[in-house]
């Protein structure tokens, strides 16, 4: 960061006179920035914040954390914007043409690939290899970090994604595409203190702004005031979600590695955040939302659980995680026919003990349950062991769990020992419950039963018994507690 900018105080974000184009304007809450009162950030970083065309991607002192794939925080670009004052002009409505450069590395090109085939895959939006188009992507591996400009921008014709040393994983390049589409970090969102709790304390003064909310509001030149935008303030109605791709890490510019900058407000979506794996379901419905996919079908599909009309295929939905069929309306499959389906739950507790191991070829494995219980009754979950190995985000091996009404964001994903011994009760009759094993085994043992909305917990009785083995590095099994107690639990 270079402190020879101009500086301006930054009370003049909110009384910004020229707005940077016509008219829609991105504010920038002057509370979110300054923790004490005099503090003024510069007119590069104001501008970079502001006008949304350029991510600042040099502000962080290196600082590198040991993650799989090398990757290093720091390097993650630290802006974004759905909707800034030239929208639609700042999507690519008529496909991406997009080159690589030839600093790029075979590794790099196959993770930016296949963020491409991704986005393609799952939204309208299209890509083609560039030929003479003026306004294109341009992906080079010869700089420092992994950045992208936030959606398109004409203005500069040739447009750079750095996909730099240490940023050739999948969670990066999906994560760079999804803002050169034109999506901004999940933190920004200016409905985000409802879900997460940020901590200035650990972050050194001139990297605040990175926390900042944004707001996409219009710009009315001819009353020179500024107006909320009528497009649910640019999140499409969507819900916050703690396990977006676009979210940071819970210690992202903390000075201390153990002292979170973002906590959240639910303590058991903590280890949801920061994830790398790739983008969520609600990820992917953003994107859909900002390119106005669902006009590509005449009718919208009756999708349930919160799915929406697949523009590749009108006659079939998108699905949150979990669920799948046509409509959503089923329990998404799982890897192998040997585990996944429904649970059902009973007044009494059973447990259920679940190991997939990494001893055969295929590498990602995920078994998907249902647990249900009677309408109007609630379900009671309770960890009991989980062996993993525990990162930030859980995105290799863990369990999500989605105990809420809404199925459309991340569950609870868990991975530590340390999540153990941990009773939730689910909002609804129906909790889907995700194990998977990406590099390494993974084991939990948990309880299920349900209770009336009010009861308490009582888990002290016995029910029939499921066993299931098989040969594609899955055991399972579902255990009435008594058996278990009695020494019949046959593994783990
Ligand atoms: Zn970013």
């Amino acid at each position: 960061m270079t402190s020879s900018n101009h500086q301006i105080p930054i009370a003049y974000l909110t009384r910004f006179s020229t707005p940077l184009r016509n008219s829609i304007q991105i504010l920038i809450f002057p509370s979110d920035i300054l923790y004490e009162g005099d503090m003024a950030i510069s007119y590069k970083q104001l501008s970079l914040i502001v006008n949304g065309s350029t991510e600042y991607r040099k502000a962080a002192k290196p600082r590198y954390k040991e993650r799989k794939g090398d990757l290093k925080d720091n390097e993650r670009p630290k802006r974004q914007a759905y909707l800034d004052q030239n929208y639609p002009a700042t999507i690519w409505k008529n496909g991406v043409p997009f080159m690589f450069h030839e600093s790029l590395n075979p590794i790099a090109k196959a993770a930016i690939l296949k963020a491409i085939h991704f986005w393609y895959r799952e939204t309208c939006i299209e890509f083609r290899p560039r030929t003479f188009q003026k306004e294109y992507l341009l992906f080079i591996g010869n700089d420092d970090g992994c950045w992208s400009t936030v959606g398109r921008d004409a203005s500069q014709g040739k447009q750079v994604v750095s996909i730099g040393d240490g940023c050739e994983h999948f969670g990066v390049t999906s994560h760079e595409l999804a803002h050169a589409l034109g999506v901004f970090h999940e933190q920004s969102r200016f409905d985000r203190d409802e879900s997460v709790t940020f901590n200035p304390r650990v972050v050194e003064k001139d990297l605040l702004f990175n926390f900042a909310k944004v707001l996409v509001v219009n710009w009315h030149a001819e009353n020179n005031v500024f107006q909320i935008s009528p497009r649910q303030m640019s999140t499409y109605g969507l819900p916050y979600d703690i396990g977006s791709v676009m979210h940071y890490t819970p210690t992202e510019f903390s000075n201390f590695p153990s002292i979170p900058t973002l906590t959240a407000i639910d303590t058991n979506l903590q280890q949801t955040m920061g994830q790398l794996e790739g983008p969520s379901f609600v990820d992917v419905h953003i994107m859909n939302q900002h390119y106005q996919c669902q006009d590509k079908c005449e009718t919208q599909a009756p999708c349930q659980n919160g799915g929406f009309t697949n523009s590749r295929n009108c006659k079939v939905c998108k699905c949150p995680t979990g669920f799948g069929g046509a409509y959503c309306q089923l329990i998404a499959p799982s890897f192998s026919p040997f585990c996944g389906g429904i649970l059902n739950a009973e007044e009494t507790a059973r447990r259920f003990d679940i190991t997939i191991r990494q001893s055969t070829t295929t590498r990602s494995k995920s078994c998907v349950y249902h647990i249900k219980a009677p309408e109007g009754k609630k379900i009671i979950v309770n960890i009991v062991k989980i062996d993993s190995r525990c990162i930030e985000g859980c995105y290799q091996d863990g369990l999500e769990m989605k105990m809420k009404k809404d199925f459309r964001p991340v569950g609870y994903r868990f991975c530590c020992p340390e999540s153990s011994r941990r009773k939730i009760v689910s909002e609804s009759n129906l909790v889907p419950f995700i194990v998977y094993s990406r590099e390494n085994d993974f084991s939990v043992s948990f309880e299920y039963s349900f209770v009336s909305p009010n009861a308490g917990f009582d888990d002290e009785k016995a029910s029939n018994s499921v066993i299931i083995d098989n040969s594609d590095g899955v055991l399972a099994s579902d255990t009435p507690i008594l058996l278990q107690k009695l020494g019949f639990q046959r593994h783990l």
